[in-house]
Formats: structure tokens, C-alpha cells, sequence
């Protein structure tokens, strides 16, 4: 695959795919942010309750992350700032009635034991 789902521009088996596959942790809360916009793509919500905090994982269904990553079409991911703990980031997606939507959010991560977590987020209209 030429570019990665997230569209970092690197291919997808040396940007998104080793942290899919649990062979490498992502190393900068940004890697993690584009990682999980993969895991959207490919509804793989497994990955997405695995890499959200402990702290937070009981207010996120896997059934409901199955479900909201389905229903839409992603078709790309733009990261507008990335600093230590925090990603901003706007998400391209189709919804179900195939209308163009924007997800934009500013994320906090944290580390537990050196590995990155999503901790939540900060949501514009
Ligand atoms: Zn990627």
C-alpha cells in the first residue's frame, strides 16, 4: 500500500501497521493519534479499547466503536498540532447518509509504564 491510512505518506507497514499488530508501541502521542484513525478505518475496536486508558476504558463500548466506525466512510485524517500529551487533529469522513462531516478534536494522551494511552478529548463543533 503506497500510503497509510492515515495518510502520514509512508506506507502503511512502516507507519500504522506495526502498532495494529502489536509488534511495536507507538512512541509520540501523535503515532498513537494516527494509528487509531487506522484502526477506524479498518474497525478494528479492539485497538481502540486497548490503547484508551484504563482510567476511561469502563465509558467506551466495543460494540459502539464497531458501530460509529462503520457507519462512516473515513476518507482522511489531518493532524493540525501535536505536542507532548496533546494532538489536535480533524477527521474526514462520509456519514451514513453520505454527507461530509468533520470530526475535530484536540486529544490528551497519557503514559502508563512508557506506553502511550488516549486519555480523551476536547471536542469543536
Ligand atoms: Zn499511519
Amino acid at each position: 500500500m503506497e500510503n497509510c491510512y492515515c495518510k502520514s505518506g509512508k506506507p502503511f507497514k512502516n507507519c500504522c501497521e506495526p502498532f495494529l499488530n502489536k509488534t511495536a508501541f507507538p512512541e509520540t502521542p501523535e503515532q498513537l493519534m494516527r494509528s487509531r484513525y487506522s484502526a477506524y478505518v479498518l474497525h478494528d475496536a479492539d485497538y481502540l479499547v486497548a490503547t484508551t486508558h484504563i482510567s476511561e476504558q469502563k465509558y467506551y463500548s466495543k460494540a459502539e466503536i464497531l458501530k460509529w466506525s462503520k457507519s462512516n466512510t473515513w476518507l482522511r485524517l489531518e493532524v493540525i498540532e501535536a505536542h507532548e500529551n496533546i494532538v489536535e487533529f480533524k477527521a474526514y469522513y462520509l456519514d451514513e447518509k453520505q454527507q461530509d462531516q468533520v470530526h475535530h478534536e484536540k486529544s490528551t494522551f497519557k503514559q502508563k509504564d512508557k506506553v502511550w494511552y488516549y486519555l480523551d478529548g476536547q471536542f469543536f463543533g
